[in-house]
């Protein structure tokens, strides 16, 4: 607790700290006592999105008159902050609340918005989104998944791949070519999947972290979705939603990394403190006090970037190199610590069943999802 304790992030207020012991709370009780079950089946309960709709936690940041928690960026922040304490590597939140509800909140028709999101809040609908295919990610302008239309649908031919929840989610935002090769041709249509006649989920993925977590191959065979499915009613519009919404899905990715660090470095100070090595505590060895005083300082500076990045953001003023700024430092820093952390545990570290262990094989895909670093890298270039 040493490192949060002396350290209180510029944008908490009272409120926020209700809606952090709530969090806290809702994860030590639902979530921590399963997770080596959740590791054995791939995936969460399905009953656990309708728990945590039920609490509240879910779509936070969309307005209450959608069946939201009429928050803000931060709300979301502090339970993505308390999954990563808790250790859930499980539970997709993240893609469910903080970038498919906003999608939706965002660019959806007063219809859409109505219809989907106060089922995203109850955890009725589980919410993805399907960009990567077998043969483009980071190149997202050649995606190939298309949307033919006929009559008022789309025949949706294609695959997708890496899919988070993708066994449970069954509203799924398919970046989908309606038009010319380009980006212009890409279009955000939104399939309601149960039920759905050429709607097929591939196998789900083996990891080598997050074992928990429901990641799949999805496959569309002349699958219809409804014209009127199309994200605001108007095809082309993808590419351009796409980079609106970038630097909070940046910025989704730091927030986790930024406490991964802490919740590491916290646990590695206390059994540091604990171990006995040739008589003495390893915290006595000057070598384990330098490695502990680094990784507490780096985890700092990221904690210090990453605030400034959420403060930005809630004033509506991130800009996108400084999210991937902050995407590609954060994701960097947390593989290092995590790492080094890893270390002071000796074998130990290395068994699946400390939550070292499990956290360094999860931070690994932090620095290759949402866009890889050197995307990033390339991204912040650009501005240069
Ligand atoms: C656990 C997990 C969950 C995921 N969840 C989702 C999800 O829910 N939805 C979804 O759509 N996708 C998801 N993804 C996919 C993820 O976003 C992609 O894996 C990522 O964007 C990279 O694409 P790729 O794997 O095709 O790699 P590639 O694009 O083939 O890249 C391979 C390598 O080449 C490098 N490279 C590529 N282009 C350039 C360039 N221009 N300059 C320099 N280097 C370059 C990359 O940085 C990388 O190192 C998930 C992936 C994982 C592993």
């Amino acid at each position: 607790m040493q490192l949060t304790s002396t350290y209180r992030s510029p944008w908490m207020t009272e409120e926020l700290d209700d809606v952090r012991d709530l969090a806290r709370t809702f994860f030590e009780k639902e979530s921590v006592p399963n997770h080596d079950r959740w590791a054995e089946q791939h995936q969460v309960d399905r009953e656990f999105w309708n728990a945590a709709g039920q609490a509240g936690l879910l779509c936070m940041a969309i307005p209450e008159e959608y069946g939201g928690g009429g928050g803000t960026f931060a709300h979301e922040a502090v339970v993505m902050e308390e999954q990563a304490a808790a250790g859930d590597d499980a539970f997709g939140y993240s893609v469910h609340s903080t970038i498919v509800a906003p999608y939706i909140y965002r660019y959806g028709t007063e219809e859409q918005k109505q219809r989907w999101l106060p089922k995203l809040a109850t955890g009725e609908l589980v919410g993805a989104i399907a960009m990567t295919e077998p043969g483009a990610g980071s190149d997202l302008q050649n995606l190939r998944t298309s949307g033919r239309l006929d009559g008022d649908h789309y025949v949706i031919n294609g695959s997708k791949t890496f899919i988070t929840n993708g066994s449970h989610a069954n509203l799924i935002i398919i970046v989908t070519r309606t038009g010319d090769e380009g980006g212009k041709g890409l279009s955000l249509v939104v399939a309601e999947t149960d039920g759905l006649d050429g709607f097929e989920r591939g196998r789900v993925l083996k990891k080598i972290g997050m074992p928990g977590q429901d990641t799949r191959e999805l496959f569309f065979a002349d699958m219809r979705v409804p014209k009127d499915n199309v994200l605001g009613g108007e095809e082309g519009q993808a590419f351009i939603q796409l980079m609106e919404q970038l630097p909070q899905e940046r910025l989704i990715i730091a927030v986790a990394a930024a406490k991964g660090m802490e919740v590491a470095v916290e646990q590695t100070v206390a059994y540091a403190k604990e171990r006995q090595a040739f008589g003495r505590e390893l915290m006595k060895f000057q070598n384990t006090r330098f490695v502990l005083a680094e990784c507490a300082t780096e985890a700092r500076a990221v904690r210090t970037l990453v605030d400034h990045c959420i403060q930005q953001h809630l004033l509506g003023e991130l800009d996108a190199s400084t999210a991937s700024m902050a995407k590609w430092y954060a994701t960097e820093k947390q593989c290092e610590v995590i790492d080094r952390c890893l270390q002071v545990f000796g074998g130990y570290g290395y068994m699946l069943e400390y939550p070292i262990a499990r956290a360094y094989a999860a931070a690994r895909v932090q620095k290759i999802y949402g866009g890889t670093n050197e995307i990033m890298k390339e991204l912040i270039a650009r501005t240069l």
